[in-house]
């Protein structure tokens, strides 16, 4: 059986390592394709892009967790899907078959149509986006010493305090007085605004973990705009919907997810770009395709989506290999539908500060800190084992 995993993010690699540790040899007939020949750790990515972690840290090249001799890998861009024809297209023009298809090809930023947002902001999506962030930033402390009349040089300006947005500005406050050192630039010329359209930051989220996180981002200096959605992004800065504008050398998108624009060609039913798939996260009408992570939409028992993250991903892998096990071995599968375990949300806010909620329990500060980086490790220890964990995890950072 022809078994094709497209994306190696947090769905598609878990339900690669599953299949590699389940399967015995010459059982399936597995490739795994992937646009880079490596699998990066969202989970970090707000810390290289701020410049507090190397980029190399939040990299994990496949060969050193897949074994090649029970998983082809292809390192190409998917181009197009045909579930009719059981087909997937490559940009370099080469056509892949398959009996079982898994579809985990993450998610694109949303724009919300924005005028200005994708020529002018920078987007914390990919280790290749984050490098740029990283570099511009050092370039703008340069530029500034060169012009010392241009302060909007050192005018940091995030689009969206959700999750993204907070763990970012909590680790560029951190790398800022590294950043006034180095370059000799008097801190209090340097601003990062945070701006948010919603009533609060972190809209839905826990109100006093909010408090604490308002208070800590604020304590580093960040200033935090509620109320303000951004209407356009120029080479200037932005403009506000009340008009207002702020000159900026630098902006960062952090407004939201959409699912990957090639899931609105599948001819299947979408909700901004993600699959509505079936309980056991099959593309509606079709027994041998999955749909998993941010590409695709799970509800639950109240009809509300769960949001996008790595913690749902990684379990519809998870169940997804078990299911096309059972496929392989059985003809059939064996297992009720998908039902996802929330095990708890835990943001970071910088160096030693975090909040969260884990089972019952609100946390904060160092302890929060902790967990972060407990269940970051414990990713890492389920991907490549304790070797992993000390060449890619997070101590006490
Ligand atoms: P991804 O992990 O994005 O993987 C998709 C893969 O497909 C990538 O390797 C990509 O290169 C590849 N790909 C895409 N298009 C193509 C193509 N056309 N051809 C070939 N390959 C392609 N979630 C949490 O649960 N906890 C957190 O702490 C957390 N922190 C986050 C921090 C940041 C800064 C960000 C941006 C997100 C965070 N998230 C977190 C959300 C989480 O990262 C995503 O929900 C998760 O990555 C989704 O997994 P996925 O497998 O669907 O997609
Ligand atoms: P998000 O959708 O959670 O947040 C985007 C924010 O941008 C929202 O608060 C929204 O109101 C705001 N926004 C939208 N348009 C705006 C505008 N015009 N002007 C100003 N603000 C605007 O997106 P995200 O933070 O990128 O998170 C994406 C997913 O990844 C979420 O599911 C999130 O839970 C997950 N994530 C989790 C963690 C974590 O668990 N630590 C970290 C990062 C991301």
């Amino acid at each position: 059986m022809k078994v094709l995993i497209l994306g190696a993010g947090y769905g598609g690699l878990m339900t690669a390592l599953q299949l590699q540790k389940e399967l015995d040899y010459n059982e399936a007939e597995i490739t795994i394709v992937n646009k880079h020949s490596y699998h990066y750790i969202t989970t970090h990515l707000h810390a290289p892009a701020a410049g507090t972690l190397p980029t190399n840290r939040v990299k994990i090249e496949l060969d050193d967790l897949i074994d090649r001799e029970k998983i082809n890998r292809i390192q190409q861009e998917v181009v197009e899907i045909s579930l009719e024809n059981k087909s997937v297209k490559l940009k370099d023009g080469q056509i892949l078959v398959y009996d079982v298809l898994v579809i985990a090809l993450g998610s694109d930023i949303e724009t919300f149509g924005i005028k200005g947002l994708k020529e002018h902001a920078f987007v914390i999506r990919s280790v290749n986006s984050v490098r740029l962030i990283r570099e511009h930033i050092e370039y703008m402390f340069a530029k500034y010493k060169a012009e010392p009349d241009h302060s909007e040089y050192l005018t940091f300006i995030v689009g969206g305090a959700g999750f993204t947005g907070i763990e970012f500005v909590g680790e560029l406050a951190d790398r800022v007085p590294e950043l006034c050192k180095e370059f000799d630039v008097n801190p209090e010329v340097v601003r990062i605004i945070n701006i948010e359209a919603a009533p609060t930051v972190l809209p839905g989220f826990e109100p006093n973990l909010v408090e604490h996180a308002m208070e800590v981002l604020k304590g580093k200096g960040v200033e935090i705009r509620t109320n303000t959605p951004i209407k356009e992004v120029t080479a200037e800065g932005v403009t506000l919907a009340n008009g207002e504008q702020i000159k900026s050398g630098t902006v960062v998108w952090t407004g939201g997810v959409r699912g990957n624009k090639i899931i609105d060609n599948l001819g299947i039913e979408t909700i901004r770009s993600r699959a509505k798939v079936d309980p056991y996260l099959r593309a509606p009408g079709y027994k041998d395709i999955f749909i998993i992570g941010d590409s695709s939409i799970v509800f639950d028992e109240n009809v509300k989506p769960y949001p996008p993250t790595a913690q749902i991903a990684v379990q519809e892998g998870e169940y997804v290999a078990k299911q096309i096990v059972s496929l392989i071995r059985n003809g059939e599968m064996k297992l009720k539908p998908f039902k996802f375990q929330y095990r708890g949300t835990v943001a970071s806010l910088g160096r030693r500060e975090a909040i969260g909620t884990v089972g019952r329990w609100k946390i904060k500060g160092m302890t929060a800190s902790l967990m972060k980086q407990l269940i970051d490790n414990r990713y890492l220890y389920s991907i490549g084992g304790l070797p992993l964990v000390f060449k890619k995890g997070k101590f006490l950072g």
